[in-house]
C-alpha cells in the first residue's frame, strides 16, 4: 500500500486556470459494520488513497424498515481523522474518551482519533425502533506524522453551526464544512489545509471554487448530474471526479436538472502510508504497535452511561 495519486507531475505545476478532469471513478457498493450499504468509492483497487485523504463511504442512500438500522459496534482508531456529515437519520457516538453525541441531519463529527479511541456508531434508538431514511458521509482524513499521536479532540457542529452561503445568482447553495466557499469560512479547524463543500445546484449553475494549485481535489455525486472540467466531462450519484493537479480552480456546472455533490481537497502530506483496518501510521513497526496497544486494552473502553 501507499500508492499515491494523483502523481507527482515532472513537469512544474501550472499554477493558474481551470483543473482539468484525470478520471472519473464509480463507487463500489459494499457492506460495513454490522453490515449497513456504503458506496465506496476508494479505497479500492487502482485508487488506494487521494493523499491527505484514506477513505470515503456514502452511508446509503436507504429506505430502512423498523429493526432493519445498523451501526457499527465498538472499534479502535488510531492515527487520522473520521468526519462523519448526515444528510438522513440520526445516529449515536460514544467512545473511550467519554464522549458522547448524537448526529442528526445536517450536523457534522470531525473526530480527530490521534493517539487513539474505541467508539460506535450506532443508529439511535429511534431510527432503530421505527425505521427511516439513511444517508451520510464519512471521510477519513489522515494525519501528519507530528500529530498521529496528538490527543483525541472533537468538533461536533450542528447544522445550524455550519455557515452556509448563496452565489449572487441565487442558483448555488454550499455548506461550508471546511476551508473556504462563496465568501464563507469553517466553523471547523483542521490540522493541514482542507477544503469540503456540500454544493447544491439549480439548474443551469455554474461553480468556480478556488483550490490551491498543489492539493488534490475531487467531487462526489451525491444526485442529479453535473458536467466538470473545462472538458464538461459528465458523472451520474456515485461517480468520483478526480481533478488533476496544477491551477488555482475546479469548475463543474449543471444541466437541465439540479444537482448536488461534496468537493473534498486537501494539502498532499506525502509521507508513508502503513494502513491496516481501523489503524494508519507511518512505518509497519507504528502499525503493530498499535495492535499491541489495542490488545492490551491501552486505548481504554467505553464507560458505562449514568
Ligand atoms: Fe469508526
Amino acid at each position: 500500500m501507499g500508492q499515491h495519486l494523483p502523481r507527482e507531475p515532472e513537469a512544474p505545476l501550472r499554477t493558474e486556470g481551470p483543473r482539468e478532469v484525470e478520471r472519473v471513478v464509480p463507487a463500489i457498493r459494499t457492506l460495513e459494520g454490522a453490515g449497513f450499504l456504503v458506496h465506496r468509492p476508494f479505497p479500492k483497487h487502482g485508487l488506494m488513497l487521494i493523499d491527505p485523504f484514506l477513505l470515503l463511504d456514502e452511508m446509503g442512500p436507504i429506505d430502512l424498515a423498523p429493526g432493519e438500522a445498523q451501526g457499527a459496534p465498538d472499534h479502535p482508531h488510531r492515527g487520522f481523522e473520521t468526519v462523519t456529515y448526515l444528510l438522513s437519520g440520526e445516529f449515536q457516538h460514544e467512545d473511550s474518551q467519554g464522549h458522547r453525541a448524537t448526529l442528526a441531519p445536517g450536523d457534522v463529527q470531525w473526530m480527530t482519533a490521534g493517539d487513539g479511541v474505541i467508539h460506535s456508531e450506532m443508529p439511535s434508538p429511534a431510527l432503530q425502533q421505527s425505521g427511516g431514511r439513511v444517508h451520510g458521509f464519512q471521510l477519513w482524513v489522515n494525519l501528519p506524522r507530528q500529530d498521529k499521536r496528538m490527543h483525541p479532540r472533537y468538533q461536533d457542529k450542528k447544522a445550524a453551526q455550519l455557515p452556509t452561503a448563496r452565489s449572487a445568482d441565487g442558483k448555488v447553495w454550499a455548506r461550508v464544512l471546511a476551508g473556504e466557499a462563496l465568501g464563507q469560512k469553517a466553523a471547523i479547524d483542521t490540522r493541514t489545509p482542507i477544503t469540503y463543500v456540500h454544493f447544491k445546484l439549480e439548474p443551469h449553475a455554474r461553480v468556480t471554487q478556488p483550490i490551491d494549485p498543489a492539493h488534490n481535489v475531487f467531487a462526489y455525486v451525491v444526485d442529479g448530474s453535473a458536467s466538470y472540467g473545462p472538458t464538461h466531462t459528465q458523472a451520474r450519484p456515485h461517480d468520483l471526479v478526480l481533478f488533476k493537479r496544477g491551477g488555482s480552480e475546479v469548475t463543474f456546472e449543471s444541466g437541465d436538472a439540479p444537482a448536488e455533490l461534496l468537493l473534498i481537497g486537501g494539502q498532499p502530506l506525502n509521507e508513508p502510508v502503513a494502513r491496516h483496518g481501523p489503524f494508519v501510521m507511518n512505518t509497519q513497526e507504528e502499525l503493530h504497535q498499535a495492535f499491541d496497544d489495542f490488545h492490551a486494552g491501552r486505548f481504554g473502553q467505553i464507560p458505562p452511561e449514568h
